[in-house]
């Protein structure tokens, strides 16, 4: 019996090759993946073995070449999808399943990757130093009234990048470079840490508002420490003048090599039917992509908007473009 030899989280398991089974390189952590592929096993049978790869997905697969075990690779960011696609790593598996459940502009043009849950990146507004209506568009996040109130993560970050790629379709270079140069004016402090530290920034006063995405809300309200952080702000969903509230997708995408395509499209059907999409989002705090699968009720309190129509492959092109400005105004510093 061939055996694999994968590196998780845990260190280096032996994996037990099965007549029918799925590999999956996991850029998502295993506990957000683990009752979703529990639910797939439980319902078909097919056992899915799960490698976590933090880091070097692209380089991990280029070195295993034909080789490689892995089917499929979940992870999140049009950025990642994007760039294993680019690498020439993936390859297309569009279906009429697929195609159904997930929006258009929620895939990739050439059916190489889907989009499995959405995530908006919003505003965090603390309650008492910002008004209701005081922020509601990106575009506002450069003007002047905002010195010294905005807090973020570094812009070279994903899913800065991306947003950063959704301003350039809107509105075109010259306004971007002016507009990432109003924010960067803005900022009360150096980019440094995640979401949720720009959230616990606006609880010790050090600034009023900050981007973020979705579902760190949900991870704060369920953590002890982090719930006077969440208690501090209220969610505000900006949009593009002119457009939605932009959002990114947490997505799969089939290796090259795949060695078990069909039971790997099975996989892929299952994540993006009624019951995974359920799951995701009463675990992961995220949006269904699958139309009529309801949010989690904590998600449903944040209330409604109107996502971005661009679609993310388009944001996907024009992601080299923005990183460009992003360096060339020096955002980070
Ligand atoms: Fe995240």
């Amino acid at each position: 019996m061939r055996k694999l030899l994968v590196t998780t989280l845990l260190g280096a398991v032996a994996m037990p090759a099965f007549a029918e089974e799925v590999n999956v390189y996991s850029h998502r952590q295993p506990q957000l993946i683990q009752p979703l592929i529990d639910a797939f096993t439980a319902e078909t049978g097919i056992p899915v073995n799960i490698a976590f790869v933090d880091k070097g997905m692209v380089e991990r697969l280029q070195a295993e070449g034909d080789r490689s075990p892995a089917d499929l690779i979940l992870t999140v960011d049009v950025a990642r999808l994007g760039e294993v696609k680019d690498a020439g790593v993936t390859q297309e598996f569009r279906n009429e399943a697929l195609d159904a459940a997930v929006p258009a502009e929620l895939r990739d043009a050439d059916g190489q990757w889907y989009g499995l849950t959405t995530r908006a990146r919003i505003i965090y507004a603390n309650k008492e130093r910002v008004a209701d209506g005081e922020v509601t568009t990106y575009e506002d996040l450069a003007d002047p009234k905002w010195k010294g109130r905005i807090c973020t993560r570094s812009f070279t970050n994903d899913y800065n990048v991306a947003l950063t790629a959704a301003y350039l379709a809107h509105h075109g270079a010259e306004a971007t470079r002016t507009w990432l140069e109003g924010v960067k004016a803005n900022l009360a402090k150096k980019p440094e840490g995640g979401d949720r530290d720009q959230v616990k920034s606006i609880w010790a006063g050090e600034c009023d508002i900050s981007l973020g995405n979705t579902y760190y809300m949900g991870q704060m309200v369920a953590d002890p420490e982090q719930q006077p952080w969440a208690e501090s702000v209220r969610i505000v969903f900006p949009t593009f003048e002119g457009g939605g509230t932009h959002v990114n997708v947490s997505g799969i995408a089939m290796t090259k090599s795949a060695p078990n395509k069909d039971a790997a499209i099975k996989l892929a059907e299952f994540l993006a039917g009624d019951e995974a999409q359920k799951i995701y989002a009463e675990t992961n705090h995220e949006f269904p992509v699958k139309a009529g699968v309801a949010r989690s009720e904590l998600v449903q309190g944040w209330g409604e908007f109107t996502p971005d129509a661009l679609a993310l492959s388009e944001i996907s092109k024009l992601r080299p473009d923005a990183i460009k400005l992003i360096e060339e105004v020096d955002f980070d510093n």
